[in-house]
Parts: C-alpha cells; structure tokens; sequence
C-alpha cells in the first residue's frame, strides 16, 4: 500500500482546496510547499494587492471629503506602514491556511518535491515517498524578458516587499497586474508611466470599458506608452534608472514592473521524464477531469495554463476531490466565468464582449448606462461610470454584462448571476431598482 492516498505538491488555492476536502472524504493527504502556504493569490498575489488597492483609494477619499464637511489636515502617506500591515496580515492568513491542513490532518513538507515516477516522490531532504495519486498544483510565475539589465527589474513577486515607495515608475504590461499596479502607485504619490508593446489593453475585457479606464487614467496623469518596447536597462551611479526603447523617447524611472503574463511552473518537478506530456509554454496538459497523460498524476490551477484565476483553481481542487475521493463526478463549467480589474476605478465584466458577441452570435442589442455616481458629483470629482449589457437580439437574453466605476466588482459578482441563469433583458427590467444605489442602473436600462 502506498504511504498516502493523495500527494499534492504545491499549497495554493487549488491544491490546499484539493488537500483539505480528499483528506474530509477520509483520504490520507500530504502536500509538500516549498515557499509559503497559500500560493500567489494569499502570498503575493490578490489579497495582498486588494489590501493595496484599499490603501491607495485613501488618497481620492481624504480630497474628497471636504465636499463632505470634513477637515483633513494635509495628508500624508507611509508606504512602510502600510507594506508591513500587509505583511503581517498575509502571515496571518499563511498561519490559517497552514491550520485549516492540519486540523483535516494532512501531513505539510515545508520543502520541494519531484515527481520520480508516476506514484513516487522525492523529497528535497532525500525522503522518499509513495502516493496513489499525485496532483500538480505548482501554479504560475511572473514571465520576465531575457533583455539587458533584467536583474535591475521587479516582478508582482517583489512589488509588496519595497523599501521605499519610487517617485517614478515603469510598468511594462497591459494586462491585469500592469493596470492594477498603475492605478495603486498613482494614488501613493508615484509617476506612472504603462508601456504596452500594441494599443490594446485588457484585450478579453470590452474595449468601451476599457477605454474608459484610459480615458480616467490619463486625465489622472498616468502616463502610456503605446507601441513601445524595452530593450535594455542601465542602473545609473545615482540610482536611476536609464530604461532604453523602441517605439518612444528613452525613459528614467526608480522602479520597473514587468507583468507581461505568468508561465507555469512545470520545470525541474521531473514530469517530463516520466512521460507527462506538457503544452505550449510548459502547461501541463490536462482532461476534464484534471487527469495528465500518466493516469495517476493531475493538475489543477495555473499550472494547467487554463484560465489563470483564483476561483477556477479553487473550483478544479474542489472537482478532483470529489470526482476522487468523494465518489460525486464533477466538473468545472467554465462558462461565463465573472472577473476584475482593481484598477483606479475598477472594471468588471462577465460573458461575452460586445465585440465577441457580434462575431459569434450576430446581431445584439447593446444597453449602456454612462453616469457619474452621486458620491463623485457632491465631491466634485469629474469621473464617470459605465455600465453595459450585451442583450441576443433574437432570444433576448442577456449574454454579457459590463461595468466600470466605484465597486464594479462587487456588483457584477450579483449581476453575474443574470448571465450564468440566461435571464432574459425582460426580467432584468422587472426587477425593481433600490435606490439610491450605483447598481440600480443595471435594472434601468432602456
Ligand atoms: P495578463 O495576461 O493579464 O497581461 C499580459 C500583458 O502583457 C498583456 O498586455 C500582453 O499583451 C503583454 N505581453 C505579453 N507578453 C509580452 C511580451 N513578451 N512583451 C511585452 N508585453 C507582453 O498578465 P499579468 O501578468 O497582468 O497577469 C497574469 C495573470 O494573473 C492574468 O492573466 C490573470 O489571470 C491573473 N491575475 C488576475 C487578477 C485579477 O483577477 N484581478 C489580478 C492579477 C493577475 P497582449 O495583450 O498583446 O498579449
């Protein structure tokens, strides 16, 4: 009999969420992390940035409260205070975490594991041990570009680690870590400059609302640099650095952030020599039921390369588990899956885009709501929400919804429901508004 029912080698989302409920259905679990429990999401990921995100919203709402009586003598910030209440905080969770594993009594390895055969691993203390199966969930790093000077440049990895907040940054990317990070160092005080190699953005997310977001951003004096490249990087004497390109002026800057994507974490694991087959950029290739091309390993999460978000990985721990050890086939429903931007405002989308919509189900009906929140009005701060929904102009469901504006987020996890249930525009309108509320427009639209 092998030493464990189930071994998972990595402890985030998706494998603590694997671990706990296999070991709830009676399964003796080990997982092995070789950094800390949590994985990027916890560590240094969404919760450290949300708590950032929170931080720098501080900024907008200490201006805007003297439109509200109150007197906020000149405020000041202190990156170190809030870095290290951060960190404090993740160290806590990482303890909950690390709790949550024991109490369902699966065994931790705090070091690295490989895989030497399709039910054998080794430790990096030397320790062998068996398993019946073994799960992947080693997720995602940050890809960094093979340029001069790289070692000068940070990643999402070290962003929440910084001595000093710099007064300018570069943020070479246009996704989601690009934009979020533009919009947080903008409200500490930071130059902002984006540096995106084309002039799209967000590509998955509607472009109306995205537009929207350059639109707010540049008023805000972020900076953006389109059709442009980094070739190399120079430290100076003084400590600037000299960030060399293409496609625009050469730029200085304090601190450059790569978020150009995230790559799976498969090499030295030793998948490859015992025949698990990987796909383009080293993601493990997968089944529906999370099974690799050795009938014993399974991956779930970002390592699979499949859609890169916390909840999907949650999602597919939780289906192998039951599939496995709780006897309940399961599978993930990838469809309309709700996501978000934390940007400065934040955006939101679910289901189809405009622009998908049209190239997949024809013709459509768009409803837009464009207005600017109560809160903003009073506090004279000229920044206006968008709100859009994506109606089949046959069978007048609503196959997507969009949103930008104050707490975008938040309103479209409920608004997802309307998409996910196929509700039709007509039930929508039925729904009376609650007012005064930003998400009664939703409700509105005519
Ligand atoms: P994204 O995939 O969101 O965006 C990558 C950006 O970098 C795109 O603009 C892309 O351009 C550009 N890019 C890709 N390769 C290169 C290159 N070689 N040189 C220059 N630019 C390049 O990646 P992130 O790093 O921002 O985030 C990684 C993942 O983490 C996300 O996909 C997301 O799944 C997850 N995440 C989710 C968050 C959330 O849910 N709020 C927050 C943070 C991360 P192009 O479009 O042209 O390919």
């Amino acid at each position: 009999m092998a030493d464990f029912d189930l071994f998972v080698i990595g402890a985030g989302s998706g494998g603590v969420r694997a671990s706990r409920v296999a070991a709830a259905y009676g399964a003796r679990v080990a997982i092995a992390e070789e950094y800390k429990v949590g994985g990027t999401c916890v560590i240094r990921g969404c919760v450290p940035k949300k708590l950032l995100v929170y931080g720098a919203h501080f900024a907008e709402d200490l201006d805007d409260a003297a439109m509200f009586g109150w007197n906020v003598p000149q405020k000041t910030f202190d990156w170190t205070v809030l870095r290290d209440n951060v960190l404090a905080e993740v160290s806590r969770l990482e303890g909950a975490y690390t709790e949550t594993l024991k109490s369902h009594d699966v065994t931790i390895f705090h070091e690295r594991a490989t895989v030497t055969g399709p039910n054998s691993i080794r430790l990096a203390s030397g320790k062998e041990v068996t398993a019946d199966k073994i799960l992947i969930a080693t997720g995602a790093r940050p890809v960094m570009p093979h340029i001069d000077g790289i070692e000068h440049a940070i990643s999402s990895n070290e962003v929440f680690h910084l001595d000093k907040l710099p007064k300018r940054i570069v943020i070479a990317g246009g996704g989601y870590i690009a934009n979020e990070f533009a919009g947080i160092f903008h409200q500490f005080g930071t130059h902002v400059t984006l540096v995106n190699r084309t002039d799209v953005i967000l590509r998955h997310y509607d472009q109306q609302i995205v537009d929207r977001l350059i639109q707010i951003s540049l008023r805000k004096g972020i900076d953006f640099k389109f059709h442009a490249t980094i070739d190399r990087v120079r430290r100076e004497d003084d400590g600037r650095l000299h960030i060399a390109m293409t496609g625009c002026d050469n730029l200085e800057a304090d601190q450059l952030l790569f978020a150009i994507g995230r790559k799976p974490n498969t090499e030295g694991l030793g998948l490859e020599a015992i025949g698990v087959e990987l796909g383009e950029h080293g993601k493990l290739k997968v089944d529906e039921d999370n099974r690799t091309s050795v009938p014993s390993i399974f991956a779930v999460g970002d390592v699979t390369d499949r859609v890169q978000l916390t909840p999907v990985a949650i999602r597919e721990g939780q289906a192998f588990a039951d599939t496995f050890f709780g006897k309940k086939q399961c599978r993930v429903d990838y469809g309309s899956i709700p996501s978000a931007v934390f940007s400065h405002p934040p955006l939101a989308g679910v289901g189809l885009t405009e622009g998908h919509a049209r190239n997949t189900i024809g013709p459509v009906k768009i409803f837009t709501s464009d207005f600017r929140p109560m809160k903003n009005v009073l506090a004279g701060r000229n920044e206006r929400s968008l709100y859009k929904l994506v109606v089949d102009a046959e069978s007048e469901v609503v196959v997507g919804i969009h949103m930008i504006g104050p707490d975008a987020p938040a309103i479209l996890q409920a608004a997802a429901i309307a998409v996910k249930a196929k509700l039709k525009k007509s039930e929508i309108d039925a729904t009376l508004a609650l007012h005064p509320t930003m998400a009664e427009e939703l409700v509105l639209m005519r």
